[in-house]
């Protein structure tokens, strides 16, 4: 359909029943999005780390081995992906960590037809799950999602002259627009921004916080670990961050709904308490490039030179990018979670002292 398509699917929505919530509309946009496209690459509208360099994925699949290495090798283990795209990451990640022996079943957790489908090309003896309810319940789990979380629906507080209120998306007659809602939620909001200035939005992810939850308590219950990777901050913040990008630029986030990819910066702050509250041990936050770095990125970046010499420049351009301060290096998070009993994870301790003092 057009994106035309949802528009009208909206307009109709509100003019029947009223506004809706900033994030009904992030949902319903997004699942019309992903659905019927492969976002990625440079035809697509935006790239991501694993499309970026291959060092990326390799990172992290010795990560992911060397936890399962000291945690005493334990099987069955399970690999579980969480918006895998076009399953680049899994297969870089998978590549590096055989070299270990380890070779886990491999789960998708995928809500997009089309991009489910190039997964499956690239492995094709995975399970793609829905959610993580049907992800087995024996064996040790290890959770991998990029630029996943920052994908999932926020609502959005705003903060109006009687109080603080839902923001809500309403309609004009030709257009969408973002207004406040009626209902008072001022007993919702944290003591530490009750005061903020008119206009100010807070934005929280109900559904970010529940998949973080049920990835902890699983990894409590069954052992196993996760890196979660995404742009976002560490502490708590006021702002909306809601943005659209089409064709690698930015566009209004109300202007093509279903046809855009529509994104908000993941609250890191949130997703540990609420790790923590349901049982799994919070490695760290750290930022993307430290951690890339403690983790060797230099030293692989140059044995890729020195396999090819002519990739020297497409090699540093990529180092650069995924690392670089003022590329995705200091804006992209790298999260860690642990089972109780398994050990601390590489890399973030040393990422952080590297942050404390750089
Ligand atoms: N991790 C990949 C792709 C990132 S794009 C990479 O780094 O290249 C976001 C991915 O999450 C896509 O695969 C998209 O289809 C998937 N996704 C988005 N919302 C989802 C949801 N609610 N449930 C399952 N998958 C979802």
């Amino acid at each position: 359909m057009a994106e035309g398509g949802l528009k009208a699917v909206f307009a109709r929505l509100i003019a029947a029943t009223g506004p809706i919530t900033v994030a009904h509309y992030m949902a319903e946009s997004n699942a019309r999005y992903y659905d019927t496209r492969d976002p990625l690459g440079t035809a697509g509208d935006f790239i991501t780390a694993p499309e970026i360099s291959q060092m990326f994925g390799e990172l992290i699949g010795l990560w992911l081995a060397d936890m399962w290495l000291r945690a005493g090798r334990p099987v069955p283990v399970h690999y579980v992906e969480l918006g895998p795209g076009r399953a680049t990451l899994a297969r870089d990640a998978l590549a590096a960590a055989r070299r270990f022996g380890l070779d886990p079943q491999v789960h998708f957790i995928e809500a997009s037809t089309a991009l489910a489908a190039l997964q499956r090309a690239a492995f094709p003896a995975a399970a793609w799950h829905r959610d993580l309810s049907t992800v087995p319940d024996e064996g040790c789990l290890l959770v991998v999602a990029n630029e996943f979380f920052d994908a999932l629906p926020v609502r959005q507080l705003v903060r109006t002259p009687r109080g603080w209120r839902e923001r809500m998306i309403g309609w004009t007659g030709t257009d969408l627009v973002a207004q406040a809602g009626e209902r008072s939620l001022d007993r919702a909001i944290p003591a530490q921004f009750a005061d903020a200035p008119e206009g100010a939005i807070l934005e929280t992810s109900p559904a970010a916080a529940s998949v973080a939850g049920e990835i902890a308590r699983r990894l409590a219950a069954q052992g196993g670990a996760a890196l979660i990777i995404d742009y976002g901050h560490t502490q708590a913040q006021l702002g909306s961050t809601l943005q659209a990008v089409r064709a690698h630029a930015r566009v209004g986030a109300l202007d093509f709904p279903g046809a855009a990819d529509l994104t908000a910066h993941v609250d890191f702050h949130a997703l540990a308490q609420v790790a923590q509250a349901l049982g799994a041990r919070w490695l760290g936050t750290v930022q993307q490039g430290a951690w890339l770095r403690a983790m060797g990125i230099g030293a692989r970046a140059q044995a890729l030179v020195r396999a090819a010499p002519e990739q020297a420049d497409a090699v540093g351009a990529a180092l650069e990018r995924l690392a670089g301060e003022r590329q995705m290096g200091a804006l992209f998070k790298v999260m860690g979670l642990a089972a109780p009993c398994w050990p601390e994870g590489a890399g973030f301790a040393e990422a952080a002292a590297a942050e404390r003092s750089g």
